[in-house]
This record gives structure tokens, C-alpha cells and sequence, in this order.
């Protein structure tokens, strides 16, 4: 009987594959391996209805228990899988076991990126991945308490705005002159530092974290570069994250800033597949490669490593899309605000409903921003995909429905 299909990593691209190569017909065996103690669960909840108590842990379940069961679907959990031995298409776990593989997906994620300051091990520095990781920042909420957040992306703020439901006092810190800056339009970065002082969290822009203090070994305060200490009785840092690609790299696949895959998610070696944030794919859209770390890209390439693997036929790339909740806000993007000659902005920030188009110079829509317009952004997974041309005065004006938008006027 041939070996089956293992996959390294038991997370949101981990569970999906599995679910999909039996949704294909693979009828060998599959094991899934994860280091964390649960079966593949959701991560975004995890800062937002979760962290607010609004969602229950078997509610972040991608699957119940039963289906892998089920699916005769080998789930090993709470065990770490070591190196890859690419010659005896073995791979070895922590504790020495080896499990032989026909073929092997690599789905370990990334992890978050360490912020190098002194007092960064202190009991009451948290950091946000994992449930474990949230179950300690739940556990330290409460109303009143200070918490510091080092980072304005958006794991930070949905955890600033998942506090303020608690009625925690809270602060942001942010090394960039505005929040979001590596990740969205400066106009819906200054959307959301409203939104948030709105919500009454204090911001520090400009400032750089060059430590944390500590009174009776638990965090007291979070201190800057220009000397100035703010209090806290708890912080979270939550500064980005890095391709966990070192398994691959040691096996000597092609990784740079991940682990290499082309449009089928196949690594440098055709045996072994790679999937999900610990991977730098193709995005045919923008003739570019990139690392994305999101849950539709996850399940994407689940999809197509399943048909790959089973020889069924290739799954297109869609254009990369993303969500963020704050608050009562909704944000959608897609596509990615690659050559960007201009922007028109639709609707009214202040109201709290709008969106921006990024066009390049041709007028082609390359990226859309949406607050709380879902209509738009429906439209718009079209329109960037179709490469749609956009007139400017007609995406400002809000009379029209967002599809009227590219009707050619008569
Ligand atoms: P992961 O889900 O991280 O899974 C990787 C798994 O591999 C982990 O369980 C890890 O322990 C395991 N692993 C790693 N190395 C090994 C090894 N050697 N042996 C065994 N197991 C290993 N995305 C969105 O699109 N929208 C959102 O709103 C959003 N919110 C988020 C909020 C939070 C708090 C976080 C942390 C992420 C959020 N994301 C969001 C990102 C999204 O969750 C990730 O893009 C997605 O989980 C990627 O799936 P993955 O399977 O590639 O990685």
C-alpha cells in the first residue's frame, strides 16, 4: 500500500488539504501532524469573537473531531515534526518516530516576529497565535486593566478593539508615523485612528519600544525610546510574522522569505507540496511572487494541492483578498495596490462607510479598500481579476450602485 500523503502542520492550510484531497477521491492514507494540542482550528476569531467571549472553543474548530474519523483521516496532535529526509521520503518527529510519506505538504504557517528589547521574556508580555496564546490574553482582561499593545497592524488593533469591550484602558504603539502603514492606504489609516480614539484608545505614533519594566516580576510598563514609560499591567506585542519555512530550508528546498511553490503549490522537489503563510507563491494577477498571510490564500492553495495530488485539473489563483472586524466596522480588501497612479475615495469616512480604489495609470482597478461596503467589494473580486477599467468620476459618485459604476453611459 503506498505510503499516503503527510502533511506537516495542522492548521488552517493543514486541515483544509486534508479535507480536500478526500473531497478529490484520495483514497490513501493521509496524516495530518500538528504541534499544537487541538485539531485544525480558525485563527481569526482568535482576536476577535473569541477574545470577546462571544465564540466558544469548539466553535474555532475547522472540523469536528468526528470528521476525521470519519474521513479515515490520521490527525496527530501535540507532536513536532522534526527534519524531512527528502531521499527516504521520511519524515522524523521530535520524539524519534519516523512516518514514511508518498507525497508531502508543508503547511507550518508562520510565526510571529520577536521584538529584541530588554524585558521582552516578563511575565504579563503576551503575544497573540495561538488559542494558547489567546487563552492567556483572555484570562488577563479585565475592566480597568492597562493594556499596552506594541504594533498598530491588525492583529493589534482587533485585540485593542476586542479589549474596549472589556473595558480595558488601552494604549497602541506604533513605530511607523501611522497605523496600518505597511498594510493599507494612508486614508484608511487615518480612518482607523479615528475609529479608535473614537473607541477611546490612547495612540502613540513615532514611538519605538526600547523596553519593559517590571515590579514584583509582572510587567509594570512599557518604555520608549524618547524616555518616556507608560504603565501597564499587561502588553501584547504583535509586531508581524515570519514564514515558518527552516524544516524546508534544512531539506534543502528553494525557500526565500518562504518556501518557494509555483502555481500548484509544488516545492523545488515535484514530491512535496507547500501551502499557506509558510509559502512564497506566484500571483499571476501582478506578474509577482509574494508571501500572504491570510485565510483565503490558505484554503486557495489547500485547493490546489489537493487537484495536484490527485491529478485532477489546476485550480485558477483568484485575486488575494482579506478582512479585518473592529468594532462595528467591516473591512474588505482585495487585490494589492501594486503601480498605483491614483485614488479615488467612495462614500464618506466620517460616516463610517466608504471605500478607496487604487488604479493604475491606465485607469485599471489594481486594488479596493471597503469599509462596511460589502456591495463594493463583491464587485470589485470582478473587477480586479477582469482588470477592469475604472472611471474616477463615476466610482466617487455615490448615486450610483456599485455595479453601475462600469456601466458605459449611454
Ligand atoms: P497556521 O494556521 O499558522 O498553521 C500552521 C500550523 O503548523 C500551526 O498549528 C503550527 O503549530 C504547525 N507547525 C509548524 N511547524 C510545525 C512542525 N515542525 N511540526 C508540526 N507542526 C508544525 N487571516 C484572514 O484572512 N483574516 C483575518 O481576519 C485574520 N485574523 C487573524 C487573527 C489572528 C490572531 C491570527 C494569528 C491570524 C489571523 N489571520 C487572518 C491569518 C490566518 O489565520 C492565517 O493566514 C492562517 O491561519 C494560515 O494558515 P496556515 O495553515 O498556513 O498556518
Amino acid at each position: 500500500m503506498s505510503a499516503g500523503v503527510v502533511i506537516i502542520g495542522a492548521g488552517h492550510a493543514g486541515g483544509a488539504v486534508a479535507a480536500a484531497l478526500r473531497q478529490s477521491g484520495y483514497a490513501d492514507p493521509i496524516t495530518l501532524i500538528g504541534e499544537e494540542p487541538v485539531a485544525p482550528y480558525q485563527r481569526p476569531p482568535l482576536s476577535k469573537a473569541w477574545l470577546k467571549g462571544e465564540a466558544q472553543q469548539a466553535d474555532l474548530l475547522l472540523r469536528p473531531d468526528s470528521f476525521y474519523t470519519e474521513k479515515s483521516i490520521g490527525l496527530r496532535t501535540g507532536i513536532r515534526v522534526a527534519s524531512i529526509d527528502r531521499a527516504g521520503r521520511t519524515v522524523w518527529l521530535a520524539d524519534g518516530e519516523s512516518v514514511p510519506y508518498e507525497h508531502l505538504v508543508i503547511a507550518t504557517g508562520s510565526r510571529l516576529r520577536k521584538l529584541d528589547v530588554p524585558g521582552i521574556d516578563t511575565p504579563g508580555v503576551l503575544e497573540l497565535r495561538t488559542l494558547a496564546d489567546a487563552e492567556r490574553i483572555r484570562a488577563a482582561l479585565r475592566p480597568g486593566i492597562r493594556l499596552a499593545i506594541v504594533g498598530g497592524g491588525y492583529i493589534g488593533l482587533e485585540v485593542a478593539a476586542s479589549a474596549r469591550s472589556f473595558g480595558a484602558e488601552v494604549v497602541v504603539i506604533e513605530r511607523e508615523s501611522r497605523l496600518l502603514a505597511r498594510v493599507a492606504s494612508p486614508e484608511l489609516s487615518a480612518f482607523f485612528e479615528r475609529c479608535h480614539r473614537d473607541h477611546g484608545v490612547a495612540i502613540e505614533l513615532g514611538a519605538s519600544v526600547s523596553g519593559f519594566e517590571s515590579r514584583d516580576g509582572q510587567v509594570c510598563a512599557v518604555r520608549l525610546a524618547d524616555g518616556r514609560s507608560l504603565p501597564c499591567e499587561v502588553a501584547v506585542v504583535g509586531i508581524g510574522a515570519q514564514a515558518q519555512d527552516g524544516l524546508a530550508a534544512q531539506a534543502g528546498l528553494s525557500c526565500r522569505d518562504g518556501i518557494v511553490v509555483d502555481e500548484l503549490c509544488r516545492t523545488s522537489d515535484p514530491s512535496i507540496h507547500a501551502i499557506g503563510d509558510c509559502t512564497q507563491r506566484p500571483l499571476p494577477r501582478y506578474g509577482a511572487s509574494m508571501r500572504l498571510e491570510s485565510v483565503p490564500n490558505a484554503l486557495e492553495q489547500a485547493r490546489q494541492a489537493a487537484a495536484d495530488v490527485c491529478g485532477k485539473p489546476a485550480v485558477k489563483s483568484d485575486v488575494p483578498w482579506f478582512w479585518s472586524d473592529q468594532y462595528d466596522v467591516r473591512l474588505q480588501i482585495v487585490g494589492l495596490p501594486r503601480d498605483v497612479a491614483s485614488k479615488v475615495v467612495r462614500g464618506d469616512p466620517s460616516a463610517g462607510k466608504f471605500c478607496v480604489f487604487h488604479l493604475d495609470a491606465d485607469g485599471v482597478l489594481q486594488a479596493l479598500e471597503a469599509v462596511n461596503s460589502p456591495g463594493e467589494f463583491a464587485a470589485a473580486r470582478q473587477w480586479v481579476g477582469a482588470r477592469q477599467l475604472i472611471d474616477s468620476t463615476r466610482a466617487a459618485d455615490t448615486r450610483l450602485m456599485p455595479k453601475q459604476i462600469i456601466e458605459v453611459p449611454a
